[in-house]
């Protein structure tokens, strides 16, 4: 971290300063130019606040050298890290196809779709049990009841199952769950993000609806801070001026985390669009881009589905989505 003093600084609020820093446990590189007094910290700045070093009324600007990240970033774990599900890989090479309905609605439904994702050769069934909607008339999803019927489908499929946690409390009763999922609306919910953290179970981290990659990044932090370091980064559309679709899916956040984290990344072309008919296309450009999964929703019969029927695919539908996924992965070695 680099600090330029103002021009007016006296010796002694620079001093002052330096005597802080000092205090932070940062080492201090003073370089005196004709004009102008450069601080250059050495050390662990992660705690430093930037923003009030730069308020200071002797500080003409700060400028980060290292982002304040460091267990998410590449630099200081350069190779990819791959997460272990059971006998299920993501990342580095690894490639993850998640399905599954939006909500469990019913034994039948979580069933028959679980039994026609694997047979397309997906390696992960998701579906919400815990429901974030928009409007507390909406139906709010099977809860307890939901994560059973998730369970049962997994004893009969052999696939792990993926499901959203909205409240640290509901922990319990995720014993069971393969991957916990930290929806776009929780992405900033700090005590859940640490209370996720405080497990050893893979996270699934969904971006937030308005959040930059930055943020992302410094909220899968606070989950590898508190000692979990399996987490997984799913961009699934932000919100732009564009109303055609439900989000603008950004697909430049593929490359553009993988330059500066070594964590999975899977795509959801389905909260991204919104739309069925979209869905395949930014799947396949997402392969192309170089995700590491994608996470697909897939109903038995999505206009009579009780949550995101519209952006839902019908298992054929998803059987040639998987096919044509193969047929590009294999195109990029
Ligand atoms: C979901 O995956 O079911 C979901 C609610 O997604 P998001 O948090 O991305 O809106
Ligand atoms: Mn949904």
């Amino acid at each position: 971290m680099i600090t330029i003093l103002k021009q007016d600084a006296t010796k002694q609020q620079r001093d002052n300063l330096i005597k802080w820093f000092e205090a932070q446990g940062l080492k201090v590189h003073i370089s005196e130019g004709e004009f102008q007094t450069v601080l250059g910290l050495v050390g662990d700045t992660s705690r430093i606040d930037d923003s009030l070093i730069d308020a200071l009324d002797i500080v003409e600007r700060v400028t980060r050298v290292t982002e304040s990240y460091k267990a998410a970033n590449r630099k200081f774990h350069p190779e990819d890290t791959v997460v272990s599900i059971g006998d299920v890989k993501i990342g580095g090479g690894n490639f993850a196809m998640i399905a599954g309905p939006c909500s469990v609605e019913s034994e039948a439904q979580i069933i028959e779709v679980a039994e026609s994702i694997k047979a397309s050769g997906a390696t992960l069934l998701r579906g919400g049990a815990f429901k974030p909607r928009t409007s507390p008339y909406d139906f709010q999803g099977m809860k307890a009841e939901g994560l059973e019927l998730l369970l049962e489908a997994k004893a009969k499929t052999g696939l792990p199952i993926v499901t959203e946690i909205m409240n640290a409390e509901h922990l319990p009763l995720f014993e069971d769950v393969d991957v916990l999922q930290v929806g776009a609306r929780n992405m900033q919910n700090f005590e859940l993000l640490k209370a996720v953290g405080k497990t050893k179970k893979p996270i699934l981290l969904k971006r937030g609806l308005a959040n930059t990659l930055k943020e992302l990044l410094m909220s899968a932090e606070y989950i590898m801070s508190e000692g979990n370091e399996n987490v997984i980064l799913c961009e699934r559309g932000i919100r732009t001026f564009e109303t055609y679709t439900r989000n603008t899916l950004d697909l430049s956040a593929i490359p553009a985390l993988r330059e500066h984290t070594h964590l999975p990344i899977v795509i959801d072309p389905s909260h991204a669009t919104g739309k069925a008919s979209l869905v395949e296309p930014m799947a396949l450009a997402a392969v192309a881009a170089g995700a590491d999964g994608l996470m697909i929703e897939v109903h038995n019969d999505p206009e009579a589905a009780l949550c995101d029927g519209a952006q839902s695919l019908r298992p054929e539908q998803f059987a040639q989505l998987a096919d044509k996924v193969r047929k590009i992965r294999e195109a990029l070695v």
